[in-house]
Order: structure tokens, then C-alpha cells, then sequence
């Protein structure tokens, strides 16, 4: 049994500080772009600055891709295409993933500091969440590489060519990982285009690439904002795109890549809903709704951001949730005790801030954690909404911040209504200790993952992605090879 004198106690009392050291990323004052299997030099190049969240501080300049500059990426690509990565045999192609995989395992912890200090999440996490996996996405699509004609597509089947790579900032170098992965296992070569915030772990992945040997233009990497992205999705010469971000801009590259043969997959924005059934062990389910909300800010696609729990219990795992809420320790992402970091950029608090106005306006009870924020840096307080009805704009739009709101529902049938209620369908959860309900409610639920007794999981072998307006494609397991071969 849980003491609560001793866990509250824990809480006044604090916790030493027990920082991992800033020095360790090693990064460079100024980047150019990874182009053709080199750096350019910086100066060729406008410059921007990367921030730390947390401190507002430049972490390093980077350069701001032109139209010419992907021009040049993906002209790259295609020779490196035609010329050596797509005939080279499958087998040939696994050593070099392999190698980065093991490079990215060798380089970790120089690897989460450069991607706690760029992006603002917990080194708690981009140590054991964010490189370990983007280490296990290379080494699971190692393996794809020399079995392609065993994968149910056919015999031989052909890589698409070019892929054009968007990727945002809430998980910078998984969601690198995600992209390159199988797209070089199924034989392409890729331009990939980092978040404008968050651009630093593609560059030090650019180094692995080097360091791995990887030929000369099969992986380039074009940092920049969001003209370079539509530089690239203009291209000509790009077979296939593959987007993860807003709703909003994965409408407008559909739109672009209209009437052209460029394939696409999205992967957009959600709206979570994670149901707790009465008979669910809350405990559990307590820490199943902090994880599903609070991990990485809240800044996840697939956030567990609304809490669908059952009439009976809701009394009990509000209350309990709320004091759990004001146990999570929110400041220096570098910290080891740290459980939410910064909210990644100024424009991100902003609306996160805007966003939780809507729901005062709208009559729902906000909760704030009662934690210190720090005052230089970025920072929300983790909040939650009670009293929430499916029509405020805090239970439909996605708010990508560290806010959850809870609604309640009386059966089965309700819940599953309830959480199908939304324009998104990305991913789902749901807590109970019944199998057969479990079962019964996730065949029911529109979504592309549905987690039972836990949430926010992921593997490499299991294929993600949403429905609806959460957008089209899968990404990791067999499935997430397709979107990369000509079937
Ligand atoms: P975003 O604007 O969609 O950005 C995602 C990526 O697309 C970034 O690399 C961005 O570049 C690029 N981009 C922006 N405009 C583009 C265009 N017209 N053509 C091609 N590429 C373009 O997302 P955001 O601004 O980072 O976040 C806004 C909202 O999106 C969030 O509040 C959240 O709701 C949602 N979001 C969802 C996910 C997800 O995983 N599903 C991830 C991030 C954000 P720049 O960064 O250089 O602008
Ligand atoms: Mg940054």
C-alpha cells in the first residue's frame, strides 16, 4: 500500500537536483545542410537561430534551406537513387542500417542531450523513450531490408524512388527515425526537412550517416521553416511524401500533391480518448492518464487528452488524479527527477494558452498543479478541466499542450459514442479489467490504435497511424514498408 504521509512528505520535502551535463551534446556554433553526404558550409547560407525552450538561450545557428538548396537535395537523391542505393542488393542495404543503429546506441547520450536541450522534454525521456527507439526503428527495418520479397507485396517489389521527409518537433529524432528507417530499407533515398525549432538531432544524425559511411546522397537533410517544406513538396522530382504535423498543413500538402504522381501519407493530429471503466485497478489507471496526458508536454499526436471515465468511479480517480497531478515535478528538462519539461517554443504556449482560455469561457472547472514555474523559458503549468461537455472546444480541438479534460459516461454504448465523437481518430485507451469489454469496445472505437490497460506505447513492429482527419498511412511494422514500395 501506498503511504500518503510518506509520498506527500516526499513532495515538500523536493529532491536534490541531479542534472545531466549540458557539455555532453558537443554541439557546433553554426550548421550548414547535410547535403550529398557532406556538410555545406555554414556561410553559403541564411541563418537561424535554435532556441533552448528552457532557457530561451541559441543553442547553435542552422541554415535555412532555399528552393535552390532542395533543388540540389533531391537532385542528389535521384543520382544516389539511379546510381547506387536502389541496386544495391537488400542484404547490402541492412549493414548500413544496422551501423546507424548501433551508432545512434553508441552516440545516446550525446543524443538525448541534444534533444532535450533543443526540444525542452525531460532527459528522463529522450534517454529512454526517444533514442532507444529511434536505435530500435533502424535495427527493426535492418531486418525488413533483404526479405522484401517475403513481405506479402509481391515478388521483387520496387521502392518509389525519392521520398520528401516533413517531420515536426515533438519527437525530432524519432520521428527521423520513423521516416528514414523503412523508407532505405524498401531501397529509396530521402530528402528529410526537420521542424524549424527542432533541428539539431537530424543534424547530429547527419554526422552518424557520415560516420556509418552511408553512400553520398541517399539520406540529405534540409533544415528550415515551413518554405523549405514547400519547397520540397513542390518538387518535381520527389516520388513520395511523407508528412507528420498539423491537421492544417497535411490539408494543404493533399491539396499540393493533387493530380501529380507524388504518393503521400499523413500522419496529423488527434484527440485521444482514454475510457476508464469502473471495475479498472486505478492505481494503474491513475498513472496510465498522467502518462497519456502529461508525457512529452502533452506536446504527442496521440495524447490520451481526453479522459472518458465512468460515472461511479469518476469521484474517486478525479480526486486521486488531481493529487497525483500536483506530485509531477515540471522544470529543468536536463534535471534526472523531472517529470514535464518546456513547452517547445513561444508560438506553442501561446496557443496551449488560448486554447485553456476556451475552456473557462465555456464553463468548465479548471484544476491547475499547484508546482513553481521557472521565469525565464517556456512553461505550462499541467492543468485539467472537469464538469466538460462534448461540445466545448476543449473536448474537440487538439491542444497539444499538458490539458486534459475530462467527461464522464454511464455504459458501454456511451463511451464508445463519446470517444468516436470527434473529427480525429488517431489512438485510444481503455482500462478495465473485463477482456471481453476490452475487446467489445475496441472493435467499436475509430481509431488506427486502440492500447488496453496502458498507453502511449510503441514498437517498432507495430504499425501506427490514424483514420479521419487524423490522417492516411501506417508507419513501423510490415505495414509501414508499403508506404515506402511501389504495390
Ligand atoms: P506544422 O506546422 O504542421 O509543422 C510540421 C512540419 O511541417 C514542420 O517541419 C513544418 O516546418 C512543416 N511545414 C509547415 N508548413 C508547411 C508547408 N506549407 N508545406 C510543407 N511543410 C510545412 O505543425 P506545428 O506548427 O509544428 O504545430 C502546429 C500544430 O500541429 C500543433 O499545435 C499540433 O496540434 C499539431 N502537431 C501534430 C503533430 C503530430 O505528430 N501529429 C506534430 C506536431 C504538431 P516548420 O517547423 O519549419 O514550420
Ligand atoms: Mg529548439
Amino acid at each position: 500500500m501506498i503511504d500518503t504521509a510518506l509520498t506527500s512528505g516526499l513532495g515538500a520535502l523536493g529532491y536534490d537536483p541531479a542534472p545531466e551535463s549540458a557539455a555532453l551534446a558537443r554541439l557546433r556554433p553554426r550548421y550548414g545542410l547535410f547535403l550529398n553526404g557532406e556538410f555545406t558550409d555554414p556561410a553559403r547560407h541564411e541563418q537561424f537561430a535554435s532556441l533552448n525552450p528552457a532557457t530561451e538561450e541559441t543553442l547553435a545557428t542552422v541554415a535555412r534551406a532555399s528552393a535552390a538548396d532542395v533543388d540540389a537535395a533531391v537532385a542528389a537523391a535521384r543520382h544516389a537513387y539511379d546510381t547506387v542505393w536502389s541496386t544495391m542488393p537488400g542484404a547490402e542495404r541492412a549493414k548500413y542500417l544496422f551501423r546507424i543503429a548501433r551508432l545512434i546506441q553508441e552516440r545516446a547520450r550525446e543524443l538525448a542531450v541534444v534533444e532535450t536541450l533543443d526540444n525542452g522534454k525531460p532527459i528522463r525521456e529522450s534517454r529512454d523513450i526517444d533514442v532507444p527507439l529511434a536505435a530500435a526503428h533502424f535495427f527493426y527495418y535492418a531486418g525488413w531490408a533483404d526479405k522484401l520479397d517475403y513481405a506479402g507485396f509481391g515478388v521483387r517489389p520496387r521502392p518509389l524512388g525519392v521520398a520528401g521527409q516533413i517531420i515536426p518537433w515533438n519527437f525530432p529524432l524519432l520521428m527521423a527515425a520513423w521516416k528514414l528507417a523503412p523508407a532505405l530499407a524498401a531501397g529509396n533515398t530521402c530528402v528529410l526537412k526537420p521542424a524549424e525549432t527542432t533541428p539539431l538531432s537530424a543534424l547530429v544524425l547527419g554526422e552518424i550517416l557520415q560516420q556509418a559511411g552511408l553512400p553520398e546522397g541517399v539520406v540529405n537533410i534540409v533544415t528550415g521553416d515551413a518554405s523549405t517544406g514547400a519547397a520540397l513538396v513542390e518538387h518535381p522530382g520527389v516520388d513520395k511524401i511523407a508528412f507528420t504535423g498539423s491537421t492544417e498543413v497535411g490539408r494543404l500538402i493533399q491539396e499540393r500533391v493533387a493530380a501529380t504522381s507524388k504518393k503521400l501519407t499523413l500522419e496529423l493530429g488527434g484527440k485521444g480518448a482514454n475510457i476508464v471503466f469502473e471495475d479498472a485497478p486505478i492505481d494503474e489507471v491513475i498513472e496510465g492518464i498522467i502518462d497519456g496526458i502529461f508525457f512529452n508536454q502533452g506536446h504527442v499526436c496521440c495524447a490520451g487528452s481526453r479522459l472518458l471515465v465512468q460515472e461511479s468511479v469518476a469521484d474517486e480517480v478525479v480526486r486521486r488524479l488531481l493529487r497525483r497531478v500536483d506530485q509531477l515535478r515540471v522544470g529543468d528538462p536536463l534535471d534526472k527527477n523531472t517529470d514535464v519539461g518546456a513547452i517547445n517554443s513561444a508560438g506553442q504556449l501561446a496557443r496551449v494558452r488560448e486554447m485553456s482560455r476556451w475552456g473557462e469561457d465555456e464553463g468548465a472547472t479548471r484544476y491547475t498543479s499547484a508546482c513553481e514555474l521557472p521565469t525565464t523559458g517556456y512553461w505550462f503549468a499541467p492543468t485539467v478541466f472537469t464538469n466538460v461537455a462534448q461540445s466545448h472546444r476543449i473536448a474537440r480541438e487538439e491542444i497539444f499542450g499538458p490539458v486534459l479534460s475530462v467527461l464522464t459516461f454511464r455504459t458501454p454504448d456511451e463511451a464508445v459514442a463519446k470517444a468516436n465523437n470527434s473529427k480525429y481518430g488517431l489512438a485510444c485507451g481503455v482500462w478495465s479489467e473485463k477482456g471481453s469489454r476490452t475487446l467489445w469496445v475496441a472493435q467499436r472505437l475509430r481509431a488506427g490504435v486502440v492500447w488496453a490497460n496502458t498507453y502511449n506505447k510503441f514498437d517498432p513492429t507495430s504499425p501506427f497511424g490514424g483514420v479521419r482527419e487524423s490522417g492516411f498511412g501506417r508507419e513501423g511494422g510490415r505495414q509501414g514498408l508499403e508506404a515506402y514500395l511501389d504495390v
